[in-house]
């Protein structure tokens, strides 16, 4: 394998740090345990989120692919690596990325030491679907996305159950923000806590009683734009298709969703050449698109 470079080469005579590069051959195959016990398993478990990637295959470099991208992440602190997994800590969330080359299965875990665990795992998330979007696209139609349910891993279970993305979905795009670890009634889990990226979570929520949508602007795959007035300001609302109708077939909404979700990170990042201030419009709530001022770090 051969080295990939993690930081660009500097002149030899600058005061930059000298390039650095990651050699995944030279990765130890044994997972660093001693690291793992300060780092990992003394954090609580009730905080934990996670997002299950299960391939159809594996090419090879991916998971190194992968670790890069990591450690490209701005202030991630690597705290170990070895040949399938990675301890990162970003601020005060940790993650435990594995990867299983026998089953080919991705897994991010994320834990906060003090509230939800939020920014690392929608960055993690982002990374991965990226990298599917852009060099896997034929390995993208053989993905699934499990996420880890929260009442497991809130009661110690060590084996949580795993919901479908698609299940997850659908549920951001009907009436009932819930499901049910087990199918169980009693055992609910709101979405927004299983997978806050997913509802949007990290996007300032706004009263839509004050929006007035006056005209389409445009439709495209993943949604209809409309031009409307917010506090006698003119927006744009991007609104995601809630009619279950719209598709019966389940993974073709939740790649619709990606479509979407894709989009609206897009759209946070480019406000200084978006005309006006952008929202979207989901089943239950209407999110203003930040800017980087509400972004302070990636
Ligand atoms: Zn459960």
């Amino acid at each position: 394998m051969e080295p990939v470079p993690v930081r660009p080469s500097s002149p030899i005579s600058s005061k930059e740090p000298p390039a650095t590069y990651l050699v995944p051959s030279l990765l130890s195959p044994d997972r660093p345990e001693e690291i793992l016990a300060q780092h990992w398993w003394s954090v609580p478990e009730r905080s934990e989120r996670g997002r299950v990637f299960k391939f159809g295959f594996m090419p090879l470099g991916f998971f190194e692919r992968i670790m890069v991208r990591v450690l490209h992440i701005p202030a991630i602190e690597m705290l170990a690596m070895w040949s399938t997994g990675l301890l990162a800590r970003f601020r005060g969330e940790n993650t435990l990325l594995t990867y299983d080359p026998k089953i080919y299965h991705l897994s991010i875990r994320v834990r906060s030491i003090s509230g939800d665990p939020l920014q690392l795992l929608t960055e993690l998330v982002s990374v991965t679907e990226s990298l599917l979007e852009c060099y896997y696209p034929k390995l993208k139609d053989s993905t699934s996305r499990w996420l880890n349910c929260t009442h497991c891993t809130t009661h110690g279970v060590q084996t949580p159950y795993q919901f479908r993305f698609e299940e997850c979905v659908a549920a951001i795009t009907s009436d009932n923000p819930f499901v049910y670890c087990h199918g169980i009634r009693s055992r609910s889990v709101r979405v927004d806590q299983l997978a806050p990226d997913i509802a949007f979570v990290s996007f300032p929520n706004i009263d839509a009683t004050q929006l007035q949508i006056q005209r389409l602007l445009g439709e495209g795959g993943s949604g209809q734009v409309y031009l409307a007035l917010f506090a006698s300001s003119r927006v744009a609302v991007k609104r995601l298709p809630s009619d279950p109708r719209a598709s019966s077939d389940p993974i073709k909404r939740a790649n619709k969703f990606l479509e979407f979700q894709r989009e609206a990170t897009m759209m946070r990042y480019d406000d200084d050449h978006t005309p006006m201030q952008t929202y979207l419009l989901t089943k239950r709530a209407l999110h203003r698109c930040p800017d980087r001022s509400d972004i302070p770090t990636l």
